[in-house]
C-alpha cells in the first residue's frame, strides 16, 4: 500500500495536518485516508465572528467523509474529525474548514473537478455512473459551483445582447435566455416570454455591474411583448430583428401556402404530397431525393414554387454590401410579393403579403443586422446547445436543473470555482 507519507504529499497538507494512517477496506475495495489535526493549525486560524488571530483547540467534531480521487483504482474517502477552535477574544467556538473540503458537502476539491470534467463530456447520469457516485451528489457539486461563478460574473463590457424564447416541453414553459452577442456567452436564462422578463434581465445586469443604459444594441424576434419589455427598460437600444427570425417567419408563411394550396387543388395535393421539408430547406441543403423531386416540380404551375422563390429571393437581400442597398432591395421583393399576391384571385399569396407587411413594419429593426460588426449567430445556434443541455440533464426536468446546466455550458464561467 502507499504509505503516509505519500498521501500527506499527495493531498498537499503542510505542517497542520497529518495522514495518520491509510486503511484498506477490502470488502468495499475502499481506501480510507484518516487525517488529523496538528498543534501547527491554530497560529494559522482567525477567529469567522471577529476576526482576532487567538484560536486553540477546543475540541473535536464528529468524525466526516469526503470522497476523493481514486487511488489504484480504489475509491478513496478522506476520513476526519474536524477539530474545533475557540476564540480567546470573544470566546465563541466554531468548526475548522477542511483545506481539502469541495463546494459541496462531502466531496474533496479535487474529486469536484475531476465530476465537472466528466460531466461538461456527457449527461450527469453517465458521470455518477462512471464515478460510482449518486447523481444527485454531482448535481449538488454542480449548482454549487454554477451559483458561485454566475454570482462573480461581471457584465460591465455587455452593450450588444440577444433574446431568444426556449421551450422548455413541448408547446408550453418556456424560457427566455439572454446571451452577450459579443462575448458569445449565456448570461441569463428566465422563466416566461412576457415584457416582464426585461425588467429582470435589467435587473440582474446591474447586480453583475452592467447598466441598462450601456446596452446599445438587442436582437430579438418580432415578438410585440420583446419589443415592449426591450423598450420599457433599455431606451437606449436600438432593437435588431436577426436575420435568423425573418427567415423563420417567411419559411413558415411558405409552408401556410402549401398546406393552402394543398387544400384547394386536387391535382396540386398530388404533386405537393410529402414535400414539406423540400420546402422548408434551402437548395444547397437537399438531399438526392429532394433534388430530384424539384425537377419534377419546377415546371409545374405550383403557387408553392412561386412561394419558395420568394423565400430564396429574400435571403440574397441579405447578401447585400450596405444597409441602404438591403433598404431597397427588401422594399422591392415586398412590391413584388404584393404584386404576385393581387394578380392572384385564388388568395393563395395572402401569408407571404403578411410576410411582406412584417418586413416593412420591422424594416429599420431588420437592417439592424448591418450595423458593423454585429453578429447574432450565437443567437441561431442557441436552439441546439439548448437542445444539447436538455439531453445532459436528461432526467431533470425542473426549470432550475436545465438553466443550471445552461449555465455551465454556455456561460463561460470559471469551473471549477473555487474563488
Ligand atoms: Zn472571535
Amino acid at each position: 500500500m502507499i504509505s503516509e507519507k505519500v498521501f500527506q504529499q499527495i493531498l498537499l497538507l503542510g505542517e497542520e495536518w497529518r495522514v495518520s494512517a491509510v486503511d484498506y477496506v477490502e470488502k468495499a475495495s475502499q481506501v480510507l485516508i484518516r487525517v488529523e489535526d496538528m498543534p501547527a493549525l491554530w497560529p494559522t486560524q482567525s477567529c469567522p465572528h471577529c476576526n482576532a488571530r487567538s484560536v486553540t483547540g477546543y475540541d473535536h467534531a464528529p468524525e466526516r467523509r469526503w470522497r476523493h480521487l481514486n487511488v489504484c483504482q480504489l475509491e478513496s474517502e478522506i476520513v476526519c474529525a474536524l477539530p474545533r477552535g475557540q476564540c480567546k477574544a470573544c470566546q465563541k467556538v466554531y468548526t475548522v474548514r477542511a483545506p481539502w473540503e469541495g463546494r459541496s458537502r462531502g466531496l474533496t476539491q479535487e474529486f469536484e473537478a475531476f465530476a465537472l470534467t466528466l460531466m461538461r463530456e456527457m449527461p450527469v447520469k453517465k458521470a455518477g455512473e462512471i464515478l460510482g457516485e449518486t447523481d444527485q451528489k454531482l448535481w449538488r457539486a454542480l449548482f454549487a459551483h454554477v451559483d458561485a461563478a454566475w454570482a462573480e460574473l461581471s457584465w460591465e463590457d455587455v452593450v450588444w445582447v440577444g433574446a431568444d424564447e426556449m421551450n422548455r416541453k413541448k408547446g408550453h414553459n418556456y424560457l427566455t435566455v439572454f446571451v452577450d452577442l459579443v462575448a458569445k456567452r449565456v448570461l441569463l436564462a428566465v422563466e416566461g416570454k412576457d415584457a416582464t422578463v426585461w425588467e429582470r434581465f435589467s435587473e440582474q445586469l446591474r447586480q453583475h455591474n452592467g447598466h441598462p443604459k450601456a446596452i446599445t444594441q438587442i436582437a430579438i424576434d418580432m415578438s410585440p411583448a420583446y419589443q415592449k419589455g426591450v423598450r420599457e427598460n433599455f431606451g437606449n437600444a436600438q432593437i435588431v430583428f436577426d436575420k435568423f427570425h425573418v427567415v423563420t417567419q417567411v419559411v413558415q408563411a411558405v409552408e401556410e401556402v402549401r398546406r393552402k394550396e394543398t387544400r384547394q387543388d386536387a391535382l396540386a395535393r398530388e404533386q405537393l404530397e410529402r414535400t414539406s421539408w423540400l420546402w422548408r430547406k434551402n437548395p444547397e441543403r437537399w438531399t438526392a431525393k429532394e433534388q430530384e423531386r424539384w425537377s419534377q416540380l419546377k415546371d409545374k404551375p405550383l403557387v408553392t414554387g412561386l412561394a419558395y422563390a420568394m423565400r430564396l429571393e429574400l435571403q440574397k437581400a441579405y447578401a447585400s454590401g450596405t444597409a441602404d442597398q438591403a433598404r431597397s432591395r427588401f422594399q422591392s421583393w415586398c412590391r413584388w410579393v404584393r404584386t404576385e399576391a393581387d394578380a392572384l384571385t385564388s388568395g393563395l399569396l395572402e401569408p407571404m403579403r403578411k410576410a411582406a407587411d412584417m418586413v416593412e413594419r420591422h424594416l429599420d429593426g431588420i437592417l439592424g443586422h448591418w450595423k458593423q460588426g454585429l453578429t447574432t449567430a450565437f443567437l441561431e445556434g442557441l436552439n441546439s446547445l439548448f437542445s444539447a443541455t436538455k439531453r445532459k440533464a436528461r432526467g431533470y426536468r425542473s426549470t432550475e436543473y436545465q438553466i443550471a446546466m445552461l449555465y455551465f455550458v454556455a456561460g463561460k464561467l470559471e469551473i471549477p470555482y473555487y474563488g
